[in-house]
């Protein structure tokens, strides 16, 4: 494989949120969003189009309200949620700019006085021009998370593959943050994923990916370099596909 290739046109990143929080905390840390920022500049140099969905639970989940007794819909909880990606999208859009990348940050909810609509035409036509865009509040409905908003964005964008970046190395047979016997998978089906309810990401974003064969890779983004390989297409983290 050549070193200076990707191996994809057009890439859909999903980052969580924890990928920019301070190590083991929460909120929002420069030096944590610009580690990843510089893995980004360093993929979009070697040609790609790159878009990318961050998560929010850095600052918020909408299921940590799911109780009866928190005196908040959790509803409002998920939006609260939403817009904690805007937050980490603005943080990501300022440290990707003072890397030299050209970006737009694009909400699913309009908020005209700080970003732009999403559009998906427009977004395209960013892309062709070689800007990152950073989808922000995710698919602006509640109730799902930024997983099944990366799965709808990859495929109306037309990504040849949905990239994951997490905590973890990849996809295991049961947590490997609790359990340290679970069983590491280099590849799984979807089929697989689904049926053994493996929780690396919302069931109804794998099973969108399963439907129109979008090819998803879970790795790790505290390994220095992970984002860069895995968009080069090297065999890093679980691979899911058929
Ligand atoms: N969220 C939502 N709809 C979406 C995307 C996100 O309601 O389309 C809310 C949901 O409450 C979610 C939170 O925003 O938990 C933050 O996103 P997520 O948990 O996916 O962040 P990550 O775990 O990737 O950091």
């Amino acid at each position: 494989m050549n070193d200076t290739v990707p191996a994809y046109k057009r890439i859909l990143l999903k980052i969580s949120g924890e990928a920019v929080a301070p190590p083991g905390g929460r909120g929002i840390a420069m030096d944590s969003v610009v580690r990843i920022a510089e893995q980004v500049r360093d993929s979009v140099a070697l040609g790609v189009q790159m878009a990318i969905v961050l998560g929010g639970g850095n600052i918020l989940r909408g299921a940590q309200f799911s109780s009866q007794a928190s005196h908040i819909h959790e509803a409002t909880a998920h939006y609260m949620g939403m817009l904690a990606t805007v937050m980490n999208a603005l943080a990501f859009q300022d440290a990707l700019e003072s890397l030299g990348c050209s970006t737009r940050v694009m909400t699913a909810i309009r908020m005209d006085g700080v970003a732009e609509p999403y559009i998906r035409r427009r977004a395209q036509r960013h892309l062709e021009k070689g800007r990152v865009i950073i989808l922000a509040a995710g698919t602006g409905s509640p109730f799902v998370t930024t997983d099944t908003a990366a799965a709808q964005r990859a495929l109306e964008l037309n990504a040849d593959v949905l990239l994951k970046a997490t905590r973890v190395e990849g996809v295991y047979s049961s947590d490997p943050e609790k359990d340290p016997e679970a069983l590491f998978y280099s590849h799984i089906s979807y089929d697989e994923l689904l049926s053994r309810h493996l929780k690396i990401m919302d069931q109804g974003a794998v099973a969108k990916c399963l439907e129109y064969n979008l090819p998803i890779r879970v790795f790790n983004y505290r390994s220095e370099g992970n984002i860069v390989a895995a968009v080069r297409g090297l065999d890093i983290g679980t691979l899911i596909s058929n």
